[in-house]
């Protein structure tokens, strides 16, 4: 049924795990400094148009996260600009531990990333994770007024859309999912009774976003298989209401990098790299330390390329930049003693007194020197072995207003979708990435640039602001084609869209009740 109160927002309530702020001390006290990251543009945009639609000034926009103990000192004052109002959250250090180190990034984000040797089952984790929702939940519900869209984001807050649906039924919930949704086999790898609380988590919210169709897809099975729910083309159908479920791949401000690639700055700092290495043509990576970035498999397939083409030595140069992430933790640290170790046996084989093969650095970069190597290089090469979306490769392909340079691209990467003019390879496919390499230093100018411009005309169609105006919309559509539960959709048809097992539990079990 169409509920008209949800056509036009008040205000936008964001909720992720992390508060994209930092607090700066000032003579006058504490200020607010919001983040450049994309998420934070596209939000800012998301609430201008909401502004604009109703005619009248864009409301602030209030953000809920995780509070580090530091924030606890500071006036309510100093957690406010004239855009955001900083909500964070406090919780039990325990309760944090289990909840985000533990069941998060210990069992969710291996299990998504198709990784389920490293996945960590423990139920007091997910005491936590439950413990963990439950203060954002009231946190959100001290602060909700009607007339509010809340847009939660990510793997660290599945149960919350639900835990707001049950507290306030009329609430306008989007959720967006930035990791891969894997398929069901491995979803059918947490216990029985947590899934159903994740995936029933999830359909608390009135339009859930996934980056691609392939993601939507696996949702939609084990949506079906778990909670034996009806699907309507991109509709979940509840017993009171339709979730409305589609892909909206992530991106980035294309205007930004296409522009910054082209700043004195960035030149003159391109040009430095590129005399420090000799004019060699130049591999450029850059990833935070993670087993899903593919970092030694990439690697192996260098070695590859440099024992088959041995007239290639002294000619090319591997910058490989590693961003430290998690390195107190030991399996991180023996990632990132594998990664330095064959670092140094390729250095070692093949380097020369004038010649490293490969230049790594364990650090993160400057924007201006990610731009200086964004544009310095002949090929990004970006191997994850599982990735979302991956946005350093959309970075690389903005950036190179010059038309030249190539994109080298896992097929596991969720950019791999609409970046279908990078050479795509499979990343665990050593021959492959050895001969992509080759392909790329050798491909003529005007390939590069034919690749490149298709690939920049779809991301300066599809940038970060689409997408966030892109979920915006699907609150609109939800609006004007909620569908009437008694008269538009009879039973009987959408029973032979589903197998055997479901069509008899959906006769049972269409009081929403979860299947036993
Ligand atoms: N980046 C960064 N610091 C660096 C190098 C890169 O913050 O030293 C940024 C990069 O510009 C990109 C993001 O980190 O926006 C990485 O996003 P991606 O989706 O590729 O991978 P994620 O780390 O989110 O898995």
């Amino acid at each position: 049924m169409m509920n008209t109160s949800k056509s036009s927002f008040k205000r936008l309530l964001i909720v992720s795990y992390r508060l994209p702020f930092s607090i700066q001390q000032t003579e006058e006290g504490a200020e607010l400094l919001q983040n450049s990251g994309g998420l934070v543009s596209a939000v800012l945009s998301m609430a201008e148009q909401m502004g604009q639609n109703q005619g009248k000034s864009a409301t602030k926009i209030h953000w809920v996260g995780h509070g580090d103990s530091s924030l606890q000192q500071l006036n309510s004052s100093a957690l406010e600009n004239d855009t955001f109002v900083a909500h964070p959250v406090f919780m039990d250090a325990a309760v944090h531990k289990g909840f985000y180190e533990g069941f998060s990034n210990d069992l969710i984000w291996p299990l998504f990333h198709y990784f389920p040797s490293y996945a960590s089952f423990k139920e007091h984790d997910f005491d936590c994770y439950k413990q963990a929702n439950t203060r954002f939940l009231e946190e959100l519900t001290a602060l909700i007024e009607p007339g509010d869209l809340v847009w939660i984001h990510d793997f660290q807050l599945m149960l919350l859309p639900d835990m707001l649906r049950q507290a306030i039924p009329d609430a306008t919930i989007g959720y967006f999912f930035h990791i891969p949704f894997p398929t069901y086999e491995i979803i059918k790898l947490l216990p029985r009774t947590w899934r159903q609380s994740l995936i029933n988590g999830i359909l608390g919210a009135d339009v859930v976003g996934f980056h691609t169709t392939d993601y939507v897809q696996h949702f939609m099975q084990s949506v079906s298989e778990v909670l034996y729910l009806p699907i309507i083309n991109q509709r979940i159908i509840l017993p009171d209401r339709a979730v409305i479920v589609n892909a909206f791949p992530i991106s980035i401000d294309f205007n930004k990098f296409n522009s910054s690639g082209q700043e004195a700055d960035v030149f003159a700092i391109q040009q430095h790299y590129k005399n420090l290495l000799r004019h060699n043509k130049i591999i450029f990576s850059v990833d935070r330390l993670d087993y899903t970035k593919g970092i030694t498999s990439r690697l192996l397939g260098y070695e590859r390329f440099l024992i088959q083409n041995p007239d290639w030595h002294d000619k090319v140069t591997f910058v490989m930049t590693v961003v430290p992430s998690r390195d107190k933790i030991a399996q991180y640290q023996e990632l990132k003693r594998e990664i330095e170790e064959t670092v140094g046996r390729i250095n070692g084989l093949f380097g020369t007194i004038g010649w490293r093969p490969i230049v790594y650095s364990y650090r993160s970069l400057t924007f201006t020197e990610l731009m200086a190597l964004y544009t310095a290089c002949n090929i990004a090469l970006i191997t994850p072995v599982r990735d979302g979306m991956n946005l350093v490769c959309k970075e690389f392909v903005a950036s190179r207003h010059d038309l030249k340079g190539v994109l080298i691209l896992s097929e596991l990467a969720g950019a791999a979708q609409e970046l279908q003019d990078a050479i795509i390879i499979n990343p665990t496919d050593t021959q492959e990435v050895a001969d992509a390499i080759k392909q790329a230093l050798v491909m003529p100018l005007a390939e590069q640039e034919r690749r490149l411009q298709h690939m920049r005309k779809h991301l300066q169609n599809h940038n970060v602001f689409r997408w966030s105006h892109d979920f915006l919309s699907a609150f609109n559509d939800m609006i004007t084609n909620q569908p009437s539960l008694e008269t538009d959709l009879p039973i009987q048809p959408f029973i032979s869209a589903f197998s055997d097992a479901h069509k008899r539990l959906l006769l049972v079990d269409f009081d929403g009740t979860l299947a036993p």
